[in-house]
């Protein structure tokens, strides 16, 4: 039987292993283990593929998100609409400002964030909103831009998942005020441990976020605002710079998988991905979505397919927000118990992708 896990990453590390390794050596051997040139160039690298003037390199997507969010001034009493379909670290990063998130159910047919929710959401209390490019599809920002500016918001994207995406054409990484990124090992870049960053164009959130992830200095000892320790390594900015060369490709290959299971998907229990016209998705994720969905993930796991579940829980569920737990939002539970994520990481066999589709078109709910 051919296995197919869910993401294997020997198979990235036998591509590119011996170049990483020889770069972390140098790394080692330069001493430089805090900021320094290995960081500003992957900085420019980044910036430079997501068409960004400013890319600031941090210690996680979290953090990005966190500091993004004071960087535009969002602090405790403020509201941030944000989806409610995501991971939790979209929602912990407002919580960590003090400020309270207004979730807004997603488009159904797409996953993603809609400007008519949203319009909905918004109280005098409101300062931002997050869109999230989830599973490496873009949310349509237009209509989401011109609200911001009519209310007076400001946006942080959550680019987590969208490593090369476009949005009508152009990359995703400076439509907005700021782009939050995470370069968390299994995202489309990822590093050897977690990495984030954040890209933008305006020159005062660039400073501003220099200055929050290291502890609000720019001169050694001089403290100008209350910042963090959140810097982005040395040796993982190291790493991903090499990284940051494989993206195209093996985003191109996640593309070709994606069709395959696209065109090759017959069974009528089982909703493929839809791609709206303004989205050029990367597929972090290929997310189906089944009424029989536990059912149908037993059976490809005794295929030998490994799939998961992104997310099961909405963060309106979880124990950390108690207070949110007896909100009815019907269309993100709905998904949680739909939604079933197919291996999509672009080293998988035409022999393993054929593997998937049989499994799924073979599936019968009622044996
Ligand atoms: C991974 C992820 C994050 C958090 O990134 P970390 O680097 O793990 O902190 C935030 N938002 C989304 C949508 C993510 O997928």
């Amino acid at each position: 039987m051919v296995k197919v896990p869910f993401y294997d990453m020997s198979r990235s590390y036998e591509e590119i292993g011996e170049a990483l390794e020889a770069k972390a050596i140098e790394v080692l051997r330069s001493n430089c283990y805090i900021g320094g040139a290995q960081v500003e160039e992957f900085e420019q690298h980044f910036a430079d593929y997501v068409n960004a003037h400013y890319c600031c390199g941090v210690s996680s997507g979290l953090s990005a998100l966190h500091l993004a969010l004071i960087a535009v001034g969002v602090g405790p009493g403020d509201e941030v609409i944000v989806p409610s379909n995501t991971f939790i670290a979209t929602w912990l990063a407002v919580s960590h400002c003090g400020a309270t998130p207004v979730p807004v159910e997603p488009d159904i047919k797409y996953h993603t964030m809609s400007a008519e929710y949203v319009e909905r959401s918004i109280t005098r209390n409101t300062k931002a909103i997050i869109p999230v490019h989830l599973y490496g599809q873009s949310a349509d920002l237009a209509p989401i831009i011109e609200l911001a500016r009519k209310h007076n918001l400001s946006i942080i994207e959550d680019a987590a998942q969208a490593h090369g995406a476009r949005y009508n054409g152009d990359r995703i990484g400076s439509h907005s005020d700021i782009v939050a990124w995470s370069y968390y090992p299994g995202k489309n870049l990822g590093a050897a441990g977690d990495a984030g960053g954040i890209t933008t164009n305006q020159p005062e959130i660039a400073q501003k976020i220099n200055l929050l992830r290291n502890y609000g200095s720019i001169l050694k000892y001089q403290n100008d605002i209350i910042g963090f320790n959140a810097r982005l390594d040395p040796i993982q900015a190291a790493l991903l710079s090499i990284k940051l060369e494989k993206l195209d490709s093996w985003n191109y290959s996640r593309q070709e998988i994606a069709n395959a299971y696209s065109n090759g998907i017959t069974n009528s229990c089982v909703v493929t991905p839809s791609t709206p016209s303004w989205s050029t998705p990367v597929w972090h994720q290929y997310v189906i979505r089944s009424p029989y969905r536990d059912k149908l993930k037993h059976w490809l796991h005794t295929c030998g397919v490994e799939t998961l579940v992104h997310y099961p829980i909405p963060p309106h569920k979880q124990k950390a927000y108690e207070s949110f737990n007896s909100l009815h939002l019907p269309v993100s539970e709905l998904l949680a118990d739909e939604i079933l994520s197919l291996p999509v990481s672009p080293h998988l066999s035409p022999d393993q992708v054929k593997t998937v589709v049989d499994a799924i078109n073979d599936f019968d709910p009622t044996t």
